[in-house]
């Protein structure tokens, strides 16, 4: 990818942490030097690895009064706090003692659990279901899952056997004292799809609790942008092109205050016979999701939103998913994949062609 266009010199070492992230993870953050040498002199830098996946978090101007390795600690802290909640692939996560349990009745987990889990069942509901965090047995079963994949692909019988343990009616919440109870026993929940773009949301409330308001968070490829960028200007994300072999750019979009998230086929996938099977399931069908839709960018005020909604768009498509975000004024961007290049859609909030600023004005 090259942004000579841009006269950007500096690529966001998330490329390279991105190569071993296990989740799809499909922006990149480009920061974009000036000829003054004082502008990256400006930025602090915090990377790690969290959630399976890496974060890059950059601060403009971090005051004097505010200590560096107290901010790092924070971050660390948050990171750690969603990812020991809400993590599939830790066996002593809140989400994971609550998938083990049995028990159909209330089982207390943290506020922050009750709020991921409310935000993700008002999504099936706007989607009638293409969205579901309880799609957890079909993600495991095509072997996307915290748990071994089988050999191969799964049987028909097998699929429908999973797809009887998935419904997002049967999981509910109460906030007071916090709790989620599961109407079926065998229910499981898959938070992966909205848990990057909450810890995003969580890194942003913690850096302006602190003052920070100039900052780009970034976890596994879900970003959010606080104010403007060390050149003053908003920040620079890029949308990557939506294949698997090389990371090339589609779009460079600017974003002030606002969060973007990206969901695709690309990264994630397993290939047997030939043919690719996508990471994100339709669990109307019981199958990955097999159309020319290559990847959704969703820009949205809320990073967890943001991730939510491109991922369910991504499971609806390039006709329903459209006509959804056009209905809910979502602002996205459709990549679909013809012959050897990539047809954009765009749904009118989102900020094309080229270099246009979407801030707080468009909420
Ligand atoms: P994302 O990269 O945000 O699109 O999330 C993809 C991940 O979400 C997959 O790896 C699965 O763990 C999970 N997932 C797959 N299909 C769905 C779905 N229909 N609804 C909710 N989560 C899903
Ligand atoms: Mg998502």
């Amino acid at each position: 990818m090259s942004d000579e266009r841009e006269g950007s010199s500096e690529r966001a070492s998330v490329l390279t942490g991105l190569a071993r992230s296990r989740m799809a993870a499909s922006l990149l953050a480009v920061a974009l030097a000036t000829p003054a040498v004082s502008a990256a002199e400006r930025l602090t830098v915090f990377t790690g690895e969290t959630m399976g996946t890496t974060f890059t978090v950059k601060v403009v101007d971090l005051p004097r009064a505010v200590d560096r390795a107290g901010v790092a600690q924070v971050i660390e802290a948050r990171l750690a706090d969603v990812d020991g909640a809400m993590s599939t692939y830790r066996e002593d996560s809140e989400l994971s003692r609550f998938n083990r349990s049995r028990s159909t009745d209330w089982v207390a987990v943290s506020a922050p659990t009750v709020s991921v889990i409310e935000a993700a069942l008002a999504v099936s509901r706007l989607t009638a279901g293409a969205f579901d965090v309880t799609v957890g047995p079909l993600v495991n079963l095509w072997g996307f899952g915290a748990t071994p994949p089988g050999r191969g692909l799964p049987t028909e019988a097998e699929v429908r056997t999973a797809m009887a343990r998935v419904g997002y009616r049967y999981l509910h919440t109460r906030r007071a004292p916090p709790g989620v109870r599961k109407q079926r026993a065998e229910l499981y929940v898959d938070l992966s799809a909205i848990a990057k773009g909450f810890a995003v949301d969580e890194v942003a409330r913690a850096l302006e609790d602190r003052g920070i308001g100039r900052y780009l968070v970034e976890v596994g490829g879900e970003l959010r942008a606080g104010g403007l960028n060390h050149d003053d200007r908003p920040w620079a994300v890029a949308i990557e092109q939506p294949r698997a072999e090389i990371r090339s750019l589609q779009r460079l979009v600017r974003l002030e205050d606002k969060a973007i998230a990206t969901s695709g086929d690309y990264r994630r996938f397993i290939e047997v016979g030939g043919k690719r099977y996508s990471h994100t399931i339709d669990p109307r069908s019981g199958h990955p999701v097999d159309h020319r839709l290559a990847s959704v960018a969703v820009i949205h005020a809320s990073a967890l939103q943001a991730d939510a909604l491109a991922t369910a768009l991504m499971v609806l498509g390039e006709q329903d998913g459209f006509a959804l975000a056009r209905r809910e004024g979502i602002a996205a961007l459709f990549l679909l994949r013809e012959l050897d290049r990539f047809v954009e859609l765009a749904t009118p909030g989102f900020p094309l062609p080229g270099d246009v600023t979407v801030g707080n004005e468009m909420e």
